[in-house]
């Protein structure tokens, strides 16, 4: 399932649940989606923020709650650690660094005021906090050093 953030010709912002891209693109094309306040067929995808985040900064302390987490998700052993690493790469690869303007850049693109794409840096439990009531979507991950990708 895939969820899109969508908003009608009258600015009207709401969730559409799709089993696949193709799924909505069909539904779109056969006016099957319609605004929940005002019904109206004309209706597009708005850009949703897709941001990583790292924690803690080095010299900080970890966080066991967020490790914990991360932890229960991974099998053991070292392929399970290959794995990881070979995520942990591909998304550090993929997004840009925005350091400690993490929180303030969510924001800015999940409310179209920056370009949609993958970002990753550093928040307060407070930021990390804030970001989840806004429905912006973050993701934590443990702190990984450059030499641990090798
Ligand atoms: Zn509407």
């Amino acid at each position: 399932m895939i969820i899109y953030d969508l908003c009608c010709d009258s600015q009207h912002r709401f969730e559409g649940w799709f089993r696949s891209a193709e799924d909505f693109d069909s539904q779109l094309e056969r006016r099957l989606i319609t605004c929940p306040q005002c019904d109206s067929e004309v209706v597009r995808r708005v850009p949703s923020a897709v941001a990583i985040s790292t924690t803690p900064r080095e010299g900080e302390k970890p966080q066991p709650e967020s490790a914990t987490q991360v932890s229960a998700a991974l099998p053991v052993g070292s392929q399970a650690l290959a794995l990881y690493r070979q995520l942990a790469n591909l998304m550090l690869g993929a997004s840009e660094d925005v350091g400690t303007a993490f929180a303030e850049e969510a924001r800015r693109i999940h409310y179209n005021e920056a370009p949609e794409r993958p970002i990753r840096g550093q928040t307060t439990d407070e930021e990390y906090e804030a970001l989840q009531e806004e429905g912006i979507g973050v993701i934590r991950l443990p702190v990984i050093k450059k030499e641990d990708l090798s």
